[in-house]
């Protein structure tokens, strides 16, 4: 709230010196004081739009280094070779990876499941679907 305040009163400074310039060179002194303090304005916006998502991206690129890599064993989804996956465990990112028997590319989508202690832990459906094409 504070930043608020200091920046209105900045963009409100800026905006009337503008305007007083306009005013002595015979322009009107609204429509200067206006167009700054519009333009002032969007300016803003969008600088701490772009300081936000940067910092917010650099925050979660902070955390994915966090993670260490991964590694399993799946069944290439077109001819069931088993192939060795090594994956960062975001579940935001798919991974692919390409079989070493059919060479064609596979994707891999994670899916964390998130439980209470107490509570019993939902059927696994990716493994149910596996049983069944067997
Ligand atoms: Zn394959």
């Amino acid at each position: 709230m504070k930043n608020l305040i200091r920046t209105l009163i900045i963009n409100i400074v800026i905006s009337t010196l503008a305007g007083l310039v306009s005013l002595m060179s015979g322009n009107n002194f609204w429509y200067t004081f206006s167009f700054f303090f519009i333009i002032q304005y969007i300016l803003y916006s969008v600088i701490v739009t772009l300081i936000v998502n940067f910092y917010r991206e650099k925050t979660k690129q902070k955390e994915l280094d966090k993670l260490e890599n991964l590694s399993t064993i799946l069944e290439c989804a077109y001819c069931k070779t088993k192939n060795l996956l090594i994956f960062v465990p975001d579940q935001y990112e798919k991974s692919n990876f390409v079989c070493t028997s059919c060479e064609k590319e596979n994707t891999v989508i994670l899916q964390f499941v998130v439980a209470r202690t107490t509570d019993d832990l939902p059927p696994i459906n990716s493994i149910l679907i596996n049983e069944d094409k067997k």
